[in-house]
């Protein structure tokens, strides 16, 4: 999670994941995201690269999901 301050009312909020994947979609091409504040409504520009770097950081769409099989499927007791 990353941790905001408003400038404006100064409480601390964390956008999700999912909501600065949206304000790096709007403001592309520009140098600042306009990240909107829950508790009073207003809008902070936070630095791209401040949110791209949190987006490295986080483990979204993580497609390691690897299902170990069972190595004992196979009967040694056969034949004979
Ligand atoms: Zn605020």
């Amino acid at each position: 999670m990353i941790g905001l301050t408003c400038t404006k009312c100064g409480r601390r909020f964390m956008p999700t994941t999912q909501e600065i994947e949206t304000y790096l979609a709007q403001s592309e091409g520009k140098k600042h995201a306009q990240v909107l504040c829950p508790h009073c409504g207003y809008h902070n520009k936070i630095d791209i690269h401040r949110l791209q770097g949190f987006m490295r950081f986080t483990p979204a769409g993580a497609k390691s999901e690897e299902e170990p099989k069972p190595a004992s499927e196979q009967n040694p007791e056969a034949g004979s």
